[in-house]
């Protein structure tokens, strides 16, 4: 079994529950066993779009890398086909930010993945669960304290949202 961290988002329909329910169909394969709060933030990039949902996740699993990448794509297309809106912003986005023992720098699979070090929509929730990670030669909670990114705000967690 390999631990790995997954960074879910989502900013369309009910992104909470796109969440969960992305969350629940990842434990087929992965025995989730930390999950961040969860964050509202700013699209980053293209930025006529909602605000985004997200959650970063850790668990193992006994996939290979390009398994879990299929695996995680396979549940992006599961939960694609069951809205109608077509060319829209995302229902629901899983990315493979470490898989323990794997660096590529395959196109297809990135890992650490690319722009993971830069987004704090990633970072922030990634140092809730996992400060002390290397991220290449670097920790977690380290490329937090020198990130100055987007906006980003927590508004909950699994079991509900903040007051
Ligand atoms: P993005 O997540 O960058 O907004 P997509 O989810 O559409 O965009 O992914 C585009 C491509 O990124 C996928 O075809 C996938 O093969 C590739 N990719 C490369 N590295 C990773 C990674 N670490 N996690 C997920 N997808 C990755
Ligand atoms: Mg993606």
């Amino acid at each position: 079994m390999k631990r790995v961290y997954l960074s879910l988002g989502s900013n369309m329909g009910d992104t909470r529950k796109n969440l969960m329910e992305a969350m629940e169909l990842l434990r087929e394969k992965v025995h989730i066993d930390e999950i961040s709060s969860f964050y509202r933030t700013e699209p980053v990039g293209y930025k006529d779009q909602d605000w985004f949902l997200n959650v970063v996740i850790t668990g193992e699993t006994s996939l290979e890398p390009m398994d879990l990448l299929e695996f995680c794509q396979s549940i992006e297309k599961e939960m694609k086909r069951v809205k109608t809106i077509r060319f829209g912003p995302r229902i629901i986005d899983v990315d493979i930010l470490l898989y323990e023992g794997y660096e590529s720098d395959d196109e297809n699979l990135t890992v650490p993945h690319p722009r993971m070090k830069e987004r704090a929509f990633v970072m922030i929730p990634l140092a809730e669960i996992a400060p002390e990670v290397l991220v290449g030669r670097e920790s977690v909670i380290e490329i937090v304290n020198r990130l100055d990114g987007e906006a980003i705000e927590k508004v909950g967690d699994v079991d509900g949202e903040d007051k």
